[in-house]
């Protein structure tokens, strides 16, 4: 191997270290109401923000009880905080809420 293939090598190495790191930092971090998968499921932090008039499923005493805690996709992973099969790699809010809403069996 010459010195420019080493060097090239390590700069790849070196890059995709960090773009590993990365990802692993979005990994389980807390989802932004403002990030395009929130955005596409109407999710919001706190289910009692939401318009039952916008969102007619969530209108009603059933409605009411809905949010991420009550959804069959949330799994709590810590206080208040948990996964949901329709975010795969990220964390919601208990308290949340989004369109995408599941009742347990
Ligand atoms: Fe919350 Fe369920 Fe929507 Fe996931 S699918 S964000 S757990 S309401």
């Amino acid at each position: 191997m010459n010195r420019r293939s080493l060097i090239s090598r390590s700069i790849l190495a070196t890059s995709a270290a960090v773009i590993g790191s990365r990802l692993i930092a979005a990994e389980n971090t807390l989802l932004g109401v403002d990030e395009p998968i929130a955005v596409a499921l109407n999710y919001v932090e706190d289910a009692t923000t939401v318009d039952p008039n916008k969102h007619p499923k969530k209108a009603g005493p059933q409605g009411d009880a809905q949010n991420c805690a009550s959804c069959a996709l949330y799994t709590e992973t810590e206080d208040g905080v948990g996964t949901c099969t329709a975010i795969p790699g990220r964390l919601v809010q208990g308290a949340g809420w989004c369109s995408a809403w599941v009742p347990r069996a």
